[in-house]
Formats: C-alpha cells, sequence, structure tokens
C-alpha cells in the first residue's frame, strides 16, 4: 500500500521497526498491565489533559476506589470528583461518570465495541475512542493526537499547518495508512510512545531513532521546524474576588453549576471584577448574586495566580463577615456551612485549593 509520503517499502519498514523499538522500549505504566476496556477507558481520559506522572496516583486512586463499570456507574458525584480532585478539567469525571451509568443501562455493563456506540458516550472523541477499541480490542482504528502529529509531520516533513481542518484529515489518512491490520493497538501506542519519548517537541532524539532513516525532518536537518503551528493568541486574564464568608466559626461554601468550567466543584464564592469596581465590591456584589446573602469584607487575605487553557486568573481573596440572608442557591447548585476542618471532604478547584492550605495554615490547631 503506498502513500503520498511513502512507499509501500517505507510502510513495511517503519512498522517493523517501530514495533521492534516499541517492545523493547515501553514504559511500564500501570493501565499497561491489564489490558481491559475499562483501563484503558480511565487512563486515556486522564491523560488526555494530563502529564503521565502526574495521571499514574490518580489512576491507581481511581480504580482502588471504583473497580469495574458497576461500581462507578452507582457512585456519587461528590465520591467521583474528589478522587478527581487536583487533576483540573473536572468534565472529564462527570462525563466518565455519565459514561459509566449509560454502559450500565444500555450495555448491560460491558464496554461497547461498536465504533458509533462509543462515540455516543460522553467525553469520548475519535481520538479516545480509537485509542480503546484499538488497543482493547485490537479494531483498525489510527489514533492521532499531540504526540503522533508531531511523528507524522516530522516523518513526512509535512509542509502545512496542523491546526486547519483540510490538514488534520491529511495527517488521519497518513496515520490510517501506517497503521497495520496485525497488532493495531501496539501500533498507535507505539507512536505515542516515540513521540512522548524519542521524538520530543525540542532536542529530539534522533540519534537513537528507529525511523531516523526514513524521516524526511531529519534528513532535512531541522527536525524541530515541525509541525508547523500557528501562533497562539494571547490568553485573556481576569482579576477575580472570592470571600471567605465567616458565621460564627463557619464558612459559606458554594457548589458550582454541575454544567460548565469545573461543575460541581465546592468553591468560596466569588467572581470576576466588572469595570469600575474594587474588589471588595466584586466580592460582595458576586456573593449577593450567587447566594442572596449580604457580606461585610474584613480583609485582604491572600492572592493567587491561577492558569486554565484558555485564560488566566489573580485570585483575590477577602475575609469576609456575614451580615444578613439565608443563603440560596441563585447561582450556584447547593451551599453548605462548614468548619475549616471540614473543608478538606470536599473537592475544590486546584486555585481553592491553594486558598485552603494558606488559610488552614493560618488558624491556630487546638
Ligand atoms: S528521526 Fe528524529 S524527527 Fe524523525 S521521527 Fe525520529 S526522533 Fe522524530
Amino acid at each position: 500500500m503506498n502513500s503520498v509520503y511513502f512507499s509501500s517499502k517505507d510502510i513495511g519498514s517503519i512498522r517493523r521497526r517501530l514495533l521492534t523499538w516499541f517492545r523493547a522500549n515501553r514504559r511500564d505504566l500501570p493501565w499497561r498491565r491489564k489490558r481491559t476496556a475499562y483501563c484503558i477507558w480511565i487512563s486515556e481520559i486522564m491523560l488526555q489533559q494530563t502529564q503521565v506522572q502526574q495521571v499514574i496516583p490518580y489512576y491507581r486512586r481511581f480504580c482502588k476506589q471504583f473497580p469495574s463499570i458497576k461500581k462507578l456507574a452507582n457512585a456519587r458525584l461528590d465520591q467521583v470528583l474528589k478522587v478527581w480532585e487536583g487533576m483540573g478539567y473536572y468534565a472529564r469525571a462527570r462525563h466518565l461518570l455519565q459514561a459509566a451509568r449509560m454502559i450500565q443501562k444500555q450495555h448491560a455493563g460491558v464496554f461497547p465495541q461498536d465504533y458509533n456506540a462509543v462515540r455516543r458516550l460522553p467525553g469520548i472523541g475519535p481520538y479516545t475512542a480509537a485509542a480503546i477499541l484499538s488497543i482493547a480490542f485490537q479494531q483498525r482504528y489510527a489514533v492521532v493526537d499531540g504526540n503522533v502529529v508531531r511523528v507524522l509531520s516530522r516523518l513526512a516533513a509535512f509542509p502545512g499547518e496542523v491546526q486547519t481542518t483540510g490538514n488534520k484529515k491529511i495527517l488521519q489518512t497518513l496515520a490510517d495508512t501506517l497503521l497495520p491490520v496485525k497488532g493495531p493497538g501496539d501500533f498507535n501506542e507505539a507512536v505515542m510512545e516515540l513521540g512522548a519519548l524519542l521524538c520530543t517537541p525540542t532536542a529530539p532524539h534522533c540519534g537513537v531513532c528507529p525511523l531516523a532513516r526514513c524521516c524526511r525532518a531529519r534528513q532535512q536537518g531541522e527536525p524541530e521546524r515541525f509541525p508547523f503551528k500557528r501562533a497562539k493568541k494571547k490568553r485573556p486574564h481576569h482579576e477575580v474576588a472570592a470571600a471567605i464568608i465567616w458565621r460564627q466559626g463557619r464558612i459559606l461554601l458554594a457548589r458550582r453549576p454541575e454544567r460548565g468550567l469545573l461543575g460541581g466543584l465546592w468553591e468560596f464564592p466569588g467572581g470576576k471584577r466588572e469595570k469600575g469596581e474594587t474588589l471588595e465590591q466584586t466580592a460582595v456584589r458576586e456573593v449577593r448574586e450567587e447566594l442572596g446573602v449580604r457580606v461585610r469584607v474584613r480583609k485582604f487575605f491572600f492572592k493567587v495566580n491561577h492558569q486554565y487553557t484558555h485564560f488566566s486568573v489573580t485570585l483575590n481573596v477577602f475575609h469576609c463577615d456575614w451580615v444578613s440572608g439565608r443563603p440560596r442557591p441563585i447561582g450556584c447548585s447547593g451551599w453548605r456551612w462548614v468548619l475549616p476542618k471540614e473543608l478538606e471532604r470536599f473537592a475544590f478547584p486546584r486555585a481553592n485549593g491553594k486558598i485552603i492550605e494558606a488559610l488552614l495554615d493560618s488558624i491556630p490547631r487546638s
């Protein structure tokens, strides 16, 4: 089978060399020990936006607490979010839970093997579906993630911008062509592993790469020029005020709406500063809008910077005193008065985790 970029001889050689290298060099990762669709699914979802080393402890804890689709389907969202706490991109956790419940209900608790059925599960796009079906069931679906794009665009010295729809399709076709009929899961993993270990974004290890002989970018002498990408837009920055609201030794927490960014997690109420406001005014307004409660700012407590994918924030935290009003879930999905020592029981976004650490450090322990 020829492609625009490689002859059938090249393709055979790429497959052989890559698989031999992979068998000798693959990392021993926990999800590679048990090749069930459940394990691969959980690991692939975690790896979507988190680095391997950070995922390992989360994966172990998650599989210990929810060892099967059934156990996960029967869990409460709070429990799942608590295990996920600190890893970010919490929609992944919510989708896992929804998908487990769907599998339990619609597929009698057995992970589906049909591509369209897998794609209908929440949180599973083309890449994740291809990864699960190829690795768990050896079905011939080629994965194309960031690592694969880098390896393929270097191998072919691909001249186009890799973010455009048309060029994405070309790279997917190239990945489909390279994928062998036998052992497609191993081959997919091998390309990703090469991208993670040798064909790294900067300073690729071409000298020890099994594909060096047929790599066009290497032949041209500047592999790091590939893949071509459009310059990134500058991320917007927001000033945010958050309130630690005190009443008789307890703190008022709000639960974020289940849908949307950080959905279902607990937080100190607050939000973005509006034009012309002081941060103190923002805290008071946001608490009123979110919970229908009046507060008075006592003093500034803490400042923390945090980066999200599409924006960054400076979170300015104030100690506030409750003045009046019974909390109501107006702009949130729930609320709770808690003692400081109870804070660690709740699942918080990472930026709030830093506030809790500083807060508990500032309170003398009895
Ligand atoms: S030779 Fe270098 S650039 Fe080419 S695939 Fe190997 S590591 Fe990547």
